[in-house]
C-alpha cells in the first residue's frame, strides 16, 4: 500500500528512452534552434524503465476508487458505468483533433452532431430548444436564471426573489444569487415534497421563478407539480427544473409536460461521461418557447444543405463559455442516446428506479428511512439509530471503504439528520446490491460489538483519516511526508 513518487523510483545512470541523436543531427539541431534555446544543465527527469513507469501508474490508479473498480452509490451524482464504446467514439481523430477555429464548412460533421444532440435532448425533456454551451450543472442553472432575468427585464416585470425548497442542492441558491436575485426557502411537507400551502404563502408579484428538482433530492417525485406550475403561471414566474436527477425520468416523463420552462441536463451524470474529481462536464440547458429568444449564442442551426452557427440573436444573454462547451462530452452523450434508443433510455430509468427501491427495502429494517415511500432513482436513510449508539454517519461511510465500496453521499440533503443518500443506478447487478446491503447490515452489527473499530475506520485504504478541509486546500502530492 505504499508507493514512492516517480522521482524516488529513479536511479541515476539507468538511462532513459531518448531518441538517438547522431552527431550530425546534433549539429543541425544546434543550428536550427540556436544556442540560446538549448539547455546548459540537463533536466532532472526520472530515470526508470518503461515497464516500471506503467506499473507505477497502474498501482496509483488502483489506490483511488472509481466506477471501473467498484460500486459507487454516491447519491445525486449518478455514478453509473459508462459504456467504453462511447469513449472510443469520443476519441475518433475527426472529433478529438478538431480545431475550434476551423471554418464551418470544414466541421459539418461536428455541427451535425451538436444539432442532433440538442434535438434529442429537447425531445427527451419536452423543451423547445437546447443550448449545449454550459459546462457544468451549476453553469446551466446560471444560464437558465440569466434567461429568466432577461425575460422579466424585457417585459418590464419587477422581480426580486426565486423560491427554492429546503431540500435544494447548494448550487441552486448560489446560482440565484449570481443571477442577481435573492432566494427564499420554503419548507418541505411531512411527505418530503414541496408544500403547496407554503408555496402559496411565499409567492407574490416579486417572485421571478420557482426552482425545483424533480425527482427531488430525497429521490421523491413531486406529485403536485402540475398545481405548482399553475400557481407559478398566475405570477408570471417561470419554472426552473434542476435536471440532475433526470436519470429517473428518461422516456417516462418530461419536464416540459410538467410545466417547466427551463431545465439543465448534467450530461456527465445521466448521459455517459465519467465524472467525479472535477473533470470536464456539460450542463446543457433547455428552454420553453417563451425563454427561447434568450438562449446563449452561438446556437447550431441548419438550413437546406448545411449546418451553421447562429451568432446574431438580438435577445440572447450572450456567451457562457469559450467556443461550444466541452465537445467530447457531447460526443459521448449522443453515442449514448443513439445506442440506447428511446426504449433503451426508458429501460435505463426503470432500472434505476427498481434498483433503488430494492436496496431501500433491504436496508430500511436496520437504518431509519424517514420518508418511507416508493422512491425514484435514489433514497435517503438517516443514521440516527446508529448515532444513538455512538457511531456517526461519517464513520459508517468510512467503514464502507474497507469493503471496496465508495460511500453514499452523506449529510445531504440537509433536511435529514445524519443523512445517507444512496443512488445505486441501473448499471449494477442484483448480486452487487445484495452484497452492499449485507455489508451495511454487518456495519450496523459491528456498531454493537466493535464500535471503536468502526469509529477508527477505514483500516484497509492507502490513506486513513484525512483532515478533509486541509486536504482540499493544500494538495500534497507527496503524501508520505
Ligand atoms: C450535481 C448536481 C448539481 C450541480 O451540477 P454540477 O455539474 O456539479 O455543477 C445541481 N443539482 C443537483 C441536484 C445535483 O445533483
Amino acid at each position: 500500500m505504499s508507493e514512492p513518487t516517480i522521482f524516488e523510483l529513479s536511479k541515476k545512470g539507468r538511462g532513459n528512452h531518448y531518441i538517438p541523436i547522431t552527431e550530425q543531427i546534433d549539429g543541425n539541431l544546434q543550428e536550427l534552434l540556436g544556442d540560446e534555446n538549448l539547455r546548459e544543465i540537463p533536466t532532472d527527469l526520472p530515470e526508470i524503465p518503461e515497464n516500471e513507469v506503467v506499473r507505477h501508474f497502474i498501482r496509483l490508479s488502483c489506490f483511488n476508487h472509481h466506477i471501473d473498480k467498484g460500486f459507487y452509490p454516491l447519491g445525486s451524482c449518478t455514478m453509473k458505468y459508462n459504456p467504453k464504446v462511447n469513449e472510443a467514439v469520443a476519441r475518433i481523430d475527426g472529433f478529438s483533433k478538431l480545431h475550434p477555429y476551423r471554418p464551418e464548412e470544414a466541421v459539418q460533421g461536428a455541427l451535425a452532431l451538436m444539432y442532433e444532440l440538442a434535438g434529442a435532448l429537447a425531445e427527451i425533456s419536452g423543451m423547445e430548444r437546447v443550448s449545449l454551451q454550459p459546462t457544468a450543472g451549476a453553469q446551466g442553472e446560471f444560464a437558465g436564471l440569466l434567461m429568466i432575468r432577461k425575460y422579466h427585464l424585457k417585459k418590464g416585470n419587477r422581480k426580486e426573489v426565486v423560491i427554492i425548497p429546503d431540500s435544494a442542492h447548494g448550487t441552486n441558491p448560489a446560482s440565484v444569487r449570481f443571477a442577481g436575485y435573492r432566494s427564499v426557502q420554503i419548507k418541505s411537507n411531512p411527505e418530503g415534497l414541496v408544500s403547496v400551502r407554503a408555496l402559496q404563502e411565499a409567492i407574490d408579484d416579486k417572485t421571478a421563478a420557482i426552482m425545483l428538482t424533480n425527482p427531488n433530492t430525497l429521490g421523491l417525485f413531486e406529485s403536485e407539480i402540475e398545481s405548482i406550475a399553475e400557481i407559478a403561471r398566475k405570477y408570471d414566474a417561470p419554472m426552473y427544473m434542476d435536471g440532475a436527477n433526470l436519470n429517473a425520468l428518461l422516456g417516462i416523463a418530461r419536464p416540459g409536460d410538467m410545466g417547466f420552462d427551463c431545465v439543465h441536463f448534467n450530461l456527465h451524470k445521466t448521459f455517459s461521461t465519467p465524472h467525479g474529481g472535477g473533470g470536464p462536464g456539460s450542463g446543457a440547458v433547455g428552454v420553453s418557447k417563451r425563454l427561447e429568444p434568450f438562449l446563449p449564442v452561438p446556437l447550431v442551426a441548419r438550413d437546406a444543405d448545411r449546418y451553421y452557427l447562429e451568432h446574431e440573436r438580438a435577445d440572447s444573454i450572450g456567451r457562457m463559455h469559450g467556443f461550444y462547451g466541452n465537445f467530447a462530452v457531447l460526443v459521448r452523450a449522443l453515442a449514448y442516446v443513439l445506442s440506447n434508443g428511446s426504449d433503451g433510455l426508458r429501460q435505463t430509468a426503470e432500472g434505476a428506479i427498481i434498483n433503488a427501491n430494492y436496496l431501500k427495502e433491504k436496508l430500511k429494517t436496520r437504518y431509519n428511512l424517514p420518508y418511507d415511500r416508493h422512491c425514484m432513482h435514489e433514497f435517503v436513510l438517516s443514521g440516527d439509530l446508529q448515532k444513538k449508539k455512538g457511531v456517526r454517519t461519517m464513520e459508517i461511510a468510512k467503514r464502507l471503504l474497507d469493503f471496496g465500496f465508495h460511500a453514499p453521499t452523506i449529510y445531504f440533503p440537509l433536511i435529514v439528520s445524519e443523512a445517507l443518500m444512496i443512488e445505486p443506478t441501473e448499471t449494477e447487478t442484483r448480486e452487487t446490491l445484495d452484497r452492499f446491503a449485507e455489508i451495511m447490515r454487518q456495519i450496523d452489527s459491528e456498531i454493537e460489538t466493535i464500535p471503536e473499530y468502526v469509529k477508527s475506520s477505514p483500516h484497509n485504504t492507502p490513506v486513513k483519516r484525512l483532515d478533509e478541509v486541509l486536504a482540499t486546500k493544500m494538495l500534497d502530492v507527496c503524501w508520505r511526508k
